[in-house]
């Protein structure tokens, strides 16, 4: 049994195990690859922004450069060079001020009588503007963006009072090589040979963000504004929008350089809940702006893997489950015929120690008989008794293995007749007699008066009665009284006449407690007959019960009051129909 628990375990319950691990494992490698693939989306989506943004930067500049044209046409360059701050706020709100410069180094707007703010704005970038003031130049290099988180590392990059300029320019060929172009330059070198462009520069920590262009025909002349980047968010807005298709899945941010939310997404959530799935720079026209995109929806993928998760460990459980199952079925059915085949062995022993003990003694007193003819006639007759009682105990139990063979062939027919059962059971005492006799038994019979009228076979029944008698009479030990008692109860029965009970009294041991139920199995022997010397085949309950049953009956035990076994032998009492 051990041997095929392991064998079980090693060949159904171990490749199960593993197979559901395997499954498990599975599940979690296909969530790695799906997060993976959503990283890759989300950048793919990030880049895209960011480059919508740099185009809507370039929009904006073409913008400014169309103003300037118009407001050249409208009036002389003279008038306009020396106004242009003044004239220019009033027709781009995004102009914080308007600047004029020329090759020659000459600011002509804003004035120094102007605005606060374009006073202010003078004072800090003159020095730059005219030429007078060398910075470095980190341009949009050949080979793409420039790394700006690289950048931050350079405390030059981004310091209180900076001299380096982040450039871009459009309408001309980049320097050559932004790597040789690199180094301290002056306004007029970054603007030489382009018409238009940005610059960004961090003055006291704060971003300032400059459009030139520079007119046709105007060479000296340097137009420029300073955006006001408060402004710029509403400006990049329709820059930031998802396309339909991932707007379920995603939100995307504009961060300007402090991580400050500069615009959204249509659809946004106030706070960020979580960190972004990918982000990308915009470059050196808005340095150190970066587009984040953000899951919508909380971990779907860590929500779908451990869906997925549960499901297989559901199914793995199932399987365990049914497995177990079926092995504890597989179990119980080999155990029940291993049982079985040792009961069956049991029975060859117990048959043949039943058949010797009668053929030695009548063997025994058979050859007494011979030995000595000259016998007194009443010991003569008390072996021919003995010899009788040993043949019908030998006939008996040749009936019940014939009786049981045929069972299990389902081969036994009864022939149902009406019968007084009183009669019956007076008849299988008187048949059991000799050996109630031999065995020196006191039999006490209770029979009511008039009949009991049941439809029988009467040969099956009598032979269940007379099993209960040998019980009886096997098992009594020092007190051989046996009561038999026929009685009728009047509870409903399936033929409509109550029931009638015939009850086997004996004060023996009783039936060994926790074997009450067992007895009726084939082949059991609560008493074996090696170990307590009364001998059995284990077939006299089973046979008792089955014709019970086949009658609509029952045989059942209870144990005695006072000590000792009450079988109890019932049988539907029918009515018969009057004719
Ligand atoms: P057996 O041939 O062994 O008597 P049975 O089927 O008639 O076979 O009985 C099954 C078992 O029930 C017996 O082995 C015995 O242990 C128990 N049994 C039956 N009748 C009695 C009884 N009257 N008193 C005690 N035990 C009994």
């Amino acid at each position: 049994m051990r041997r095929s628990a392991i064998l079980f375990f090693l060949a159904i319950l171990a490749p199960s195990l593993v197979l559901g691990v395997l499954a498990l494992r599975s599940v979690q490698s296909q969530q790695l690859a799906f997060e993976r693939q959503e990283q890759q989306l989300a950048q793919g989506l990030a880049d895209k922004l960011a480059d919508a943004v740099r185009q809507r930067v370039l929009d904006l500049q073409r913008e400014f450069a169309q103003l300037t044209d118009r407001a050249l046409a409208a009036a002389s360059p003279a008038d306009l060079k020396n106004n242009f701050d003044d004239q220019l706020r009033p027709l781009w709100p995004l102009a914080q001020v308007g600047f004029v410069v020329d090759t020659a180094g000459q600011c002509y707007s804003p004035s120094l009588f102007g605005p606060a703010e374009s006073r202010r704005f003078r004072l800090a970038n003159e020095l730059f503007l005219c030429n007078r003031e060398s910075v470095e130049v980190v341009w949009n290099g050949p080979k793409g963006r420039v790394n700006l988180s690289e950048l931050d590392a350079a405390p030059a990059a981004k310091a209180g009072e900076s001299k380096s300029v982040f450039a871009t320019r459009a309408g001309a060929s980049e320097p050559a090589g932004a790597a040789a172009d690199a180094g301290s330059r002056s306004f007029q070198h970054i603007v030489a040979g382009a018409r238009l462009g940005t610059m960004a520069r961090f003055v006291q920590d704060e971003l300032t963000l400059l459009f030139w262009y520079r007119p046709t025909g105007m060479d000296d002349l340097t137009f420029g504004a300073r955006v006001a980047l408060s402004s710029l968010g509403p400006a990049l807005l329709p820059a930031v929008q998802i396309e339909p298709e991932f707007r379920e899945e995603f939100y995307a941010v504009l961060r300007d350089d402090n991580a400050r939310r500069v615009a959204q997404s249509s659809w946004s959530p106030p706070e960020d809940q979580r960190a972004p799935l990918a982000a990308t720079e915009i470059g050196e026209m808005l340095p150190h702006w970066r587009v984040a995109l953000y899951p919508r929806h909380a971990d779907r993928a860590g929500l779908a893997a451990s869906a997925a998760r549960r499901t297989t460990a559901a199914v793995v459980a199932t399987l365990l489950l049914a497995i177990a199952a079926g092995g504890w079925l597989i179990a119980q059915d080999v155990h029940r015929h291993l049982t079985l085949a040792r009961q069956k062995t049991d029975f060859v022993s117990n048959i043949t120690h039943e058949l010797k003990t009668p053929l030695t003694s009548i063997r025994m007193f058979t050859e007494l008989l011979a030995r000595d003819p000259e016998l007194d006639p009443a010991k003569r007759r008390q072996f021919l008794e003995v010899i009788g009682a040993e043949c019908a105990r030998l006939t008996r139990l040749i009936n019940h293995v014939l009786d049981f063979a045929r069972r299990e062939r389902c081969e036994m027919r009864y022939r149902f007749e009406w019968a007084d059962l009183g009669a019956l059971v007076r008849q299988a005492v008187g048949f059991y007699h000799p050996q109630f006799a031999a065995g020196g038994c006191v039999v006490n019979v209770e029979v009511p008066g008039e009949p009991v009228e049941v439809k029988v076979d009467a040969e099956a029944v009598s032979q269940a009665l007379m099993n209960l008698f040998s019980n009886a009479e096997k098992y009594s030990e020092t007190d051989r009284h046996i009561d038999i008692r026929l009685r009728r109860s009047m509870a409903q029965g399936p033929g409509n006449g109550g029931w009638a009970m015939v009850e086997v009294l004996d004060r023996g041991p009783g039936v060994p407690a926790g074997c009450e139920m067992k007895i009726f199995e084939q082949f059991y022997r609560a008493h074996d007959s090696l170990a307590s010397g009364i001998p059995g085949s284990g077939l006299g309950l089973t046979i008792a019960r089955q014709v019970a049953r086949a009658h609509g009956g029952d045989v059942t035990y209870t144990r005695r009051e006072g000590g000792g076994s009450c079988f109890e032998l019932r049988l539907p009492i029918a009515v018969r129909e009057k004719t």
